[in-house]
């Protein structure tokens, strides 16, 4: 089996034992949508989830959330951590996109305040579902363990997954691969010997099974 095989190989086993539709955050309309990832950094995905309840029966739409008060959303989104610099950027990028869509190529999201590339595929990926590679934690330590990449550099890892495999199955991959990180390749003591994944992986071996991020 060639590299490119191998690859395909691990989508493909991925693909067949993971949720049809694997979604973190609670589906809303892409606005809300892109909000939600904003503040989804450093938090949970749950607790993404209970604040913007909050956040969007208050400010449902962009206008609103552009002329909200900021102390007052700092208030609502406290829980999510960083929420100063979080709430100037969701009323910053609300101010941008007050009256327009949310736009749908990456060099035009990542010029939103708060948007950076990860955020900039999540849309990418979930609202318009096209190829998008979502580099997280999660991501980051299963692509490498795998040795699919070896590679820390999130931007980099993004374009070397975009050279290996087709557009059509990246965000597939980039979501199942994410579940099977949080699943059974934890940081600390990978699930090795439950992985489906064992026999095509290098660092599943037994020897190697430290935490690695
Ligand atoms: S074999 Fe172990 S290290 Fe490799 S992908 Fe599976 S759980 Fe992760």
């Amino acid at each position: 089996m060639n590299e490119k095989e191998r690859i395909l190989e691990i989508y493909r086993i991925l693909d067949e034992n993971s949720p049809a539709n694997i979604t973190f955050l609670d589906k809303k309309d892409p606005f809300q949508f892109l909000i939600s990832v904003i503040l989804s950094a450093q938090c949970t995905d749950k607790m993404v989830n209970l604040v913007t309840n909050e956040l969007f029966l208050k400010y449902p739409t962009a206008h609103d959330l552009s002329v909200a008060d900021y102390n007052e959303v700092c208030d609502i989104i406290k829980r999510t951590g960083f929420y100063r610099n979080k709430a100037r950027n969701i009323i910053e990028c609300s101010k941008a996109l007050d009256g327009k869509d949310v736009p749908s190529e990456i060099d035009e999201l990542i010029k939103l305040p708060g948007v950076g590339r990860k955020t900039a595929n999540c849309v990418i990926g979930d609202i318009y579902n096209r190829g998008a590679v979502i580099v997280d934690t999660h991501f980051k330590r299963v692509v490498n363990r795998l040795e699919i990449v070896n590679e820390k550099d999130p931007t980099k890892i993004e374009m070397l997954i975009r050279s290996k495999l087709e557009d059509k199955y990246l965000y597939r991959f980039s979501m199942t691969a994410n579940l099977h990180g949080r699943n059974i390749c934890h940081a600390r003591k990978p699930e090795c010997d439950k992985c489906l994944l064992f026999k095509l992986c290098p660092f599943g071996d037994g020897d190697n099974q430290e935490e690695t991020k």
